[in-house]
C-alpha cells in the first residue's frame, strides 16, 4: 500500500478585544446581550452611513504583525467584497484584499516530542465580522450584533504535515493573542475560528493533492479529530481507485462528523473594489514605535530565557510560560525569593497551579500574592513550618485573603523547635509504648519512624521531625 504525506494549511478568524467595532462607535463584544442592541446606521449597512477606522483595531492586527515577523504595509487598503447572505445586511463585506496589513512572518512552536515546526504565514489582514442567523422552525432570525466586529484573518502556508500540528499551531496561535492581550481568543465563543485545507499526496511525490476545505471548526479537540477524518477519508478513497473532489466539508460538533456542504463551484466573483468611504490605512514611523514599544517579550523567547538564565528544565520553562500572568507571576515571586529558582518553580506547579485548578481562578483572581508565595517557601527554609503546612497555607491564603504569617501566628502552625516541648512529649510516648520500644531495642531500628510519627500526630505536626526524631534516639538508647 501506498504511503501518504497529509498537507494542511489554516485559516483563522481572530476577533480583536477592542472596545468599540472596527467601523463605528457600537460596542465590540456583545456576548449574551439582546440580538440587535449593540447596531447602528453605519454596522448595519445602512446607505449614506460613514464609517470610519477604529485605531485600536490597527493597533492590535499591528502588534500580531510584529510577534509574527510579517512584512508590515506601511499603506494599506480596505475593500469592498459583495456578496449577498442574510447576515451580511450591506451587501458586502468591508474587508482587505490586494493590500493588506501584514505578509509573510511565521510562527515557531514546539511539539509534544520536542521536534520545532515553523509554520509560515502567506498574509494577515483586517476585516469586519457578518452577523449570526439562526433558525427557528420555518423563521431564519437575524442577530446584527456581531456585524462590524474587528477580525484578523490570517492565513498560514501549507506548512503543516499532520492533525497534531494544526492543533498544536492554533494552541500555539491561541496562546500569543492573550499573550499579547489582543483577543481573548476563546474558540467557544468564536473569537477563534478555524478552516483547515487538507490534501494528500504520495510520499515520494513533490505535487499536492486536490485540497478539501473544512468549515466550521471551534475546538483545538475538534480540529485535532476532524482533520484526521479527513485525511482518512482521502486515503480511503485514493485506495478504492477513486479521485479527491474539491469540496466543501462542514464539521458538526455534535455529531463528531464530516458532512459535505458543496463540490467547488467557479471561484465567486466578489466584485472586489476599494472601499470608498475609508481612508488608506497609513501607519506612520511614529505610530509602528509606539507600538513596539507595547510589545511584551514573547512568550518563546520569556522560556528560552527562563531555561537559560533562570535555570529552569525545559518542561518548567514550558509549563511556566503558557501564559503571560503566570510567566509574570512566577518571574517576581523569583526576584523576592532571591534563592533557588527551581524551587519557586516547583511551588508555582504544584501547589499555585493546583490552586488555579481546583478552584477555576484565574491569576488576577488569585488571593495568594508573589509575596505570599515567598514568604511561604521562606518560612518553609527556615523550618518556621514544614512542608505539608506550607502547602496547606497556600490554600488557606485563597480561602481567606489573609497572609501566611499573620495565618501561622493566629492558628500556631508554626513548627515548635523547642527542645523540651518535643522532649516531654517524647518520653510520653516512649513510655507509654513498651512494646515497641522493646522491639527497637532488640533491633527493629526501623521502627523510629513509627515513633517520629506518633510524636508528630502528638503534636500536630508542629514538631521539627529531624530535631523529633534525634530526641527519640537519645531516649530509646538509654532505655
Ligand atoms: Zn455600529
Ligand atoms: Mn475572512
Amino acid at each position: 500500500m501506498m504511503e501518504y504525506i497529509a498537507t494542511i494549511g489554516l485559516e483563522t478568524h481572530i476577533q480583536l478585544n477592542t472596545n468599540t467595532k472596527a467601523f463605528c462607535s457600537c460596542k465590540a463584544d456583545s456576548w449574551g446581550d439582546v440580538p440587535n442592541t449593540n447596531i447602528c446606521p453605519i454596522c448595519t449597512g445602512q446607505p449614506g452611513a460613514l464609517p470610519s477606522t477604529n485605531q485600536a483595531m490597527v493597533e492590535k492586527a499591528l502588534m500580531l504583525c510584529l510577534a509574527i515577523n510579517a512584512d508590515i504595509n506601511m499603506d494599506s487598503f480596505f475593500d469592498r467584497k459583495n456578496y449577498m447572505y442574510a447576515d451580511l445586511p450591506g451587501g458586502y463585506q468591508v474587508t482587505q484584499n490586494d493590500r493588506s496589513i501584514g505578509r509573510g512572518g511565521y510562527l515557531d512552536f514546539l511539539m509534544d516530542d520536542g521536534r520545532e515546526v515553523r509554520c509560515h504565514i502567506h498574509n494577515l489582514h483586517m476585516e469586519e465580522d457578518a452577523g449570526k442567523t439562526k433558525n427557528e422552525g420555518d423563521i431564519r432570525l437575524i442577530d446584527m450584533n456581531r456585524c462590524g466586529v474587528p477580525l484578523v484573518e490570517m492565513v498560514t502556508m501549507p506548512d503543516l504535515h499532520s492533525a497534531d500540528e494544526a492543533a498544536t499551531y492554533l494552541t500555539r496561535l491561541r496562546q500569543l493573542l492573550r499573550w499579547l492581550g489582543i483577543s481573548e481568543a476563546n474558540m467557544e465563543r468564536a473569537h477563534l475560528r478555524c478552516d483547515a485545507n487538507v490534501s494528500i499526496s504520495p510520499k515520494e511525490s513533490n505535487e499536492l493533492g486536490k485540497k478539501c476545505e473544512i468549515k466550521n471548526i471551534n475546538s483545538i479537540e475538534a480540529v485535532r479529530t476532524a482533520i484526521n477524518f479527513e485525511i482518512e477519508r482521502q486515503i480511503r478513497e485514493i485506495n478504492a481507485g477513486r479521485k479527491i473532489e474539491q469540496w466543501t466539508i462542514e464539521w458538526d460538533n455534535d455529531t463528531q462528523e464530516l458532512r459535505k456542504m458543496r463540490s467547488k463551484e467557479t471561484a465567486a466573483d466578489y466584485r472586489y473594489f476599494r472601499e470608498p468611504n475609508l481612508m488608506p490605512v497609513h501607519i506612520s514611523e511614529e505610530f509602528l514605535e509606539s507600538v513596539k514599544l507595547k510589545m511584551p517579550e514573547l512568550p518563546i523567547r520569556r522560556r528560552e530565557r527562563f531555561i537559560n538564565e533562570l535555570g529552569l528544565p525545559a518542561y518548567d520553562a514550558s509549563v511556566l510560560t503558557t501564559e503571560r500572568e503566570i510567566s509574570d507571576f512566577f518571574e517576581n515571586a523569583c526576584k523576592i525569593y532571591n534563592g533557588d529558582n527551581k524551587r519557586v518553580s516547583n511551588w508555582m506547579m504544584n501547589e499555585v497551579l493546583r490552586v488555579m485548578n481546583e478552584t477555576g481562578c484565574t491569576v488576577s483572581e488569585l488571593k495568594i500574592t508573589v509575596r505570599d508565595l515567598a514568604d511561604i517557601i521562606q518560612m518553609v527554609d527556615q523550618k518556621t513550618i514544614n512542608t505539608t503546612t506550607g502547602k496547606n497555607l497556600v490554600d488557606m491564603v485563597q480561602k481567606t485573603g489573609k497572609r501566611p504569617k499573620l495565618l501561622v501566628e493566629e492558628q500556631g502552625l508554626g513548627l515548635v523547635s523547642d527542645d523540651a516541648a518535643i522532649r516531654d512529649i517524647s518520653a510520653k510516648i516512649v513510655s507509654s509504648n513498651p512494646k515497641e520500644a522493646t522491639s527497637y531495642q532488640n533491633g527493629k531500628e526501623s521502627l523510629i519512624g513509627w515513633f517520629v510519627g506518633q510524636v508528630m500526630r502528638e503534636m500536630r505536626g508542629k514538631a521539627d521531625p529531624e530535631k523529633a526524631k534525634e530526641i527519640l534516639l537519645e531516649l530509646l538508647k538509654k532505655n
